[in-house]
């Protein structure tokens, strides 16, 4: 049975960054009729919020990425008490009195010595005297595993065989000094109790697996197959992080982007295969293959999701779109004619309201009109108004027959003086549509 969870942080909204995860680890699951557990990292009362825990629920919502259970971390407290006793009995946790200040200075000087800047286990050392001492003066003190220090391996599904020398690496901090259980603790409890079969993040998370493999071990675990993705850079291969904070899900949403066209492109980017733009969740579900995946960071451009939001929309039939066009003030018995004249036209669902507004209202047909002697002309030989589905072709006959002009100068100056634009949907759908005569 393959279980598959996404872990936020409900300390933000989910961004495009950690979308990755949480669809890599959903499509998983899907595809092999497991489940999909939404975790919620919320050990850290502080950051944590509830407005971010209904926002992640909304984000995944939209997306149509449902999960099987919620687990919240803050409830399993008891369980994160119970490993650490564990792992203090088999003698791999210790208490740690530095300071930030102090381990501060001991990494400066490691680095200035050209060391790794590892924990150097000066704890390890101290005798209860000492400690009792210092948990006098300082409060209790931080609880770090004792790494076993040999080389931790795995068979990565996406960054293949992984060798890390764990001499190279900090005795984790599992337990904080003021009690509170850190992730790498809660999670490694949480993805053997709950029976995690595979766990894909990004590949910043690396030197976590490795410590987590050790203290699952500790207590007697085996450990979950891991896949580590790439990070997202910009498009010249720039850091994302910092921009990471506009490209949420509800930014994206509110600029109207669709669904499938985020999910098509996230499912393939970065990976061996093209992105191909999937009509639904299921077809998603069949063509995604993880081990496709490469390990260099995989560069994203925000505006490939423009081209893919417009024929998302254009594919679309007039039902699933009958409530926004509603919604754009379009009157129910002209709906299914707008949006069969528009459907290939519209970059997002905010443009229903635009095209609407220029049916109903019309404009000046003289309006820039680079010949406006020709469109005098051509207002001149206008079908009477309401037009009907050969207006069009009863027009622009007149019209040629009138000026002798054909082809693009024929048509083209009068697209303009209708729409205003110089492509658009089919003309001889447009006019039926138009609320008032045209005029100039
Ligand atoms: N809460 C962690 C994060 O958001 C989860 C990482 C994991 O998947 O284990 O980075």
């Amino acid at each position: 049975m393959t279980v598959t969870r996404f872990a936020p942080s409900p300390t933000g909204y989910i961004h495009i960054g950690n979308l990755r995860t949480a669809l890599f680890n959903w499509l998983i699951a899907r595809k092999a009729g497991g489940t999909f557990i939404l975790r919620l990292d919320d050990t850290d009362p502080l950051r944590s919020k509830e407005e971010y825990v209904d926002g992640i629920k909304e984000d995944l919502d939209w997306l149509g990425l449902t999960w099987d259970r919620v687990e919240r971390q803050s409830e399993r407290l008891d369980r994160y008490a119970e490993a650490a006793d564990a792992l203090r009995a088999a003698g791999r946790l210790y208490e740690a009195f530095e300071t930030p200040t102090e381990l501060d200075l001991k990494r400066k000087k490691q680095l200035n010595m050209g060391r790794p800047p590892v924990y150097d286990r000066a704890a390890l050392g101290l005798d209860e005297a000492e400690k009792a001492r210092l948990r006098a003066e300082r409060g209790g003190g931080a609880w770090r595993f004792k790494l076993d220090q040999a080389r931790i391996e795995w068979a990565d599904g996406i960054l293949g065989h992984i060798s890390i020398d764990a001499a190279s690496v900090s005795d984790p901090v599992l337990i904080r000094g003021d009690g509170q259980v850190l992730y790498t603790l809660a999670s490694v409890v949480d993805d053997t109790d709950m029976g995690v079969t595979h766990v894909v993040r990004g590949s910043d998370h690396v030197t976590n697996t490795a410590t987590q493999i050790q203290i699952m071990a500790a207590l007697g675990h085996g450990h979950p197959d891991f896949a580590h993705h790439s990070l997202l850079t910009g498009p010249q291969g720039e850091a994302l992080s910092k921009r990471l904070g506009t490209l949420s899900l509800r930014d994206l949403r509110a600029a109207g982007i669709e669904p499938m066209a985020l999910l098509s492109l996230m499912a393939r980017l970065g990976s061996s295969d093209p992105v191909e733009l999937r009509g639904s969740l299921d077809e998603l579900v069949e063509g995604f293959d993880v081990t496709r995946f490469g390990a260099a960071p995989t560069k994203f451009d925000e505006e490939d999701l423009r081209p893919l939001t417009a024929r998302v929309l254009a594919a679309r039939p007039y039902e699933a779109m009958a409530d926004d066009i509603r919604a754009a003030g379009v009157p129910d018995d002209m709906a299914p004619a707008f949006w069969a004249a528009i459907h290939d036209n519209v970059r997002t669902r905010a443009d229903l309201a635009g095209w609407w507004a220029l049916f109903r209202d019309g404009r000046d047909a003289l309006a820039g009109a680079e010949d406006p002697a020709f469109v005098k002309t051509a207002l001149g030989l206008l079908p009477a108004h309401p037009y009907g589905p050969e207006s069009w072709d009863l027009w622009t006959d007149a019209v040629k027959d009138a000026t002798g002009r054909k082809g693009k100068a024929l048509f083209m100056p009068l697209r303009k003086a209708v729409t205003g634009q110089a492509r658009g949907p089919e003309m001889a759908r447009v006019l039926p549509l138009l609320q008032k005569p045209i005029s100039g």
